[in-house]
């Protein structure tokens, strides 16, 4: 293999030759597997959990480094015999010590942030040997990683040959962390950027977050933007600020979920930021929101699913065939 000591100092994107399984007619008939899993290369696995069993069907990402491997996320369900994390994430560092043996490899289970469908398998790591499970709360989290309270922290996580930079993005949870990982250049954003809904608590702290997203990403060779949440890959970006502005600035436009004043406020203060996309904020800035939970169709990027109608928080995205 490809040791994770021999980093490269600029990661390529490689191409995602897999299909998400994105649901089936029949949730009770379902014979998928119950967590879908793709080595994105020889050191790196996605895994998805099953829409059937939760339909929020997080993605999960296993980093194999020389000495030890992270888990990012524990997924939606915590009952073992609905959703074997446990026993798939086993199989997965069975499969790479099988190729690069060694004694004592560890397992760090780390949270991109505390929200029930990113930590609800975590007990099944609780009695697991050679395992650090942190818990996803903030205190937890962020004594782990270091974050001193200075909101400009970043921190890293040594995994032997590979260490990821971790730095604190919340807005959508307080205690959001984002991860880089200069093997594969991915930014692992969990839900702090995704296409879809997303809810945001905290408007000023978010706006922090993704001046910090795209300051990172103009000066890091950043291959992909990957969020955990159920919508599928953000796409690709091309690694500079203006793209990342844009993937942001399309994701603000379906947040307009909170009072309406308040929204129009943040995406005028936004708006100055992403200066590179005045089209779009353009399009947004005029006439009233349609209201809270209501976000303007029209904006919605072309790439969405099926339609160009947003896809409600709770509805089955089993009847949205969608591809990476
Ligand atoms: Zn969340």
């Amino acid at each position: 293999m490809s040791s994770v000591a021999q980093l490269s100092s600029t990661p390529v994107a490689k191409p995602l030759d897999v299909q998400w399984i994105h649901g089936s007619p029949s949730s009770k008939h379902n014979t998928d597997p119950d967590l879908q899993t793709y080595w994105y290369d020889e050191n790196t696995v996605i895994l998805r959990q099953n829409k059937a069993i939760d339909y929020e069907a997080p993605f999960l990402f296993l980093l194999f480094g020389q000495q030890r491997a992270v888990l990012l996320d524990t997924g939606a369900t915590a009952a073992p015999d609905l959703f074997p994390l446990r026993r798939v994430v086993d199989g997965l560092i069975e499969t790479w010590l099988g190729r690069n043996p060694r004694n004592g490899y560890g397992l760090l289970v780390l949270h991109t942030h505390a929200h029930g469908d990113h930590v609800a398998g975590d007990e099944q790591f609780a009695d697991r040997a050679d395992t650090v499970l942190v818990e996803a709360d903030k205190d937890a989290a962020w004594k782990f990683f270091g974050f001193s309270g200075d909101a400009d922290d970043i921190r890293t996580v040594d995994l032997g040959g590979r260490v990821l930079q971790a730095f604190a993005t919340p807005g959508h949870h307080a205690a959001a962390v984002t991860f880089y990982d200069p093997w594969t250049g991915i930014l692992l954003t969990g839900d702090t950027v995704y296409r879809g809904r997303l809810y945001i608590v905290d408007w000023a702290a978010y706006s922090h977050s993704i001046d910090r997203l795209i300051e990172f990403s103009a000066a890091h060779p950043v291959t992909r933007i990957r969020a955990s949440g159920r919508r599928r890959w953000a796409w690709r970006i091309a690694c500079r600020v203006c793209r990342t502005a844009s993937l942001v600035t399309a994701q603000l436009l379906t947040t307009i979920q909170s009072s309406p004043g308040e929204a129009e406020r943040a995406i005028v203060s936004l708006s100055a930021k992403f200066s590179r996309q005045p089209s779009v904020m353009v399009s947004t800035l005029t006439g009233a929101p349609q209201g809270p939970g209501r976000p303007r169709t029209r904006e919605w990027p072309s790439r969405a699913c099926g339609s160009a109608r947003p896809v409600p928080r709770r509805s089955s995205a089993i009847r949205r065939p969608c591809r990476p």
